[in-house]
């Protein structure tokens, strides 16, 4: 099996003003000194991405944004390119947040063009997917995950390619921002599921290399828990990525 390089992801969503987002970059990099083997990525506002490229300079934090439209150019008012975000530094896209399908009603047929100009264009994608409680209860969730995964990832399906690094983050809906948590054996429940879906779509290498991220309530008292999961490879993490101290501590989980 590949070993997996810990990927742990900060979504700053709409939070953050230039300076402030300069600060806690800087403050994450004091904290991140001497830290080996975890790959750390930040994903803040438009606004700042600039900015906080400028601040991480050469250091080994990605920069993500937190959405692209799916054309490169063109009469679009108000949506941002991957052109433009490439400019801008980054070098992966979150896709399909929830708060993207919900709020603003984004379909897996749109998920799937921005996966695929995400692509086109040299990101890595981190494609979300995740069951609301509702599904949950329904005893739902994994075809829910089947059809948002089948929807979302089309063009790979269609290509019969899934780039290696492509990122996949689970995140159930019931624990965003909630405080509630998928316990680790339910996270890890679905992330096999998840895996053994790459598998049976691509190859046992795509399967085995591919990182799922788990998303939802992740603090650092709950991540060596979730860690330890052999098929959770990282996190994607809203509210406790806005603080230096409890991110820095989420990407130090090895020490604790
Ligand atoms: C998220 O926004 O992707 C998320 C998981 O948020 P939180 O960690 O605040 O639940």
């Amino acid at each position: 099996m590949t070993d997996r390089i810990p990927f742990i992801a900060g979504n700053w969503k709409m939070n953050l003003n230039i300076d402030e987002s300069v600060n806690l970059v800087n403050a994450t990099l004091k904290g991140m000194r001497d830290l080996e083997d975890v790959d750390v990525l930040i994903a803040p506002p438009f606004t700042a991405l600039s900015a906080v490229k400028q601040a991480t300079g050469k250091s080994r934090i990605l920069l993500a944004a937190q959405n692209m439209y799916s054309e490169t150019s063109g009469a679009y008012t108000g949506e941002i390119s991957g052109k433009m975000l490439r400019e801008a530094g980054c070098t992966h896209v979150i896709l399909g947040h929830s708060e993207r399908r919900s709020l603003f009603k984004e379909t897996n047929e749109m998920i799937d063009l921005k996966v695929r100009a995400a692509v086109a264009l040299g990101f890595i994608p981190i494609v979300c997917i995740g069951e609301s409680l509702e599904e949950r209860e329904a005893g739902t969730t994994f075809e829910v995950l089947r059809n948002q995964l089948e929807g979302s990832l089309r063009n790979f399906i269609k290509e019969q390619f899934m780039p290696y690094d492509t990122i996949l983050a689970y995140e159930p809906v019931w624990a965003i921002g909630t405080g509630l948590t998928a316990t680790p054996g339910q996270a890890q429940e679905v992330h096999k599921f998840i895996r053994e879906w790459v598998g049976k779509g691509f190859d046992s290498e795509t399967a085995d290399r591919v990182r799922i991220l788990y998303g939802g309530s992740v603090k650092p008292d709950n991540i060596s828990d979730l860690m330890s999961e052999e098929d959770i490879d990282g996190a994607l993490v809203g509210g406790a990525s806005l603080k230096a101290d409890s991110f820095v501590q989420l990407i130090r989980f090895k020490e604790k």
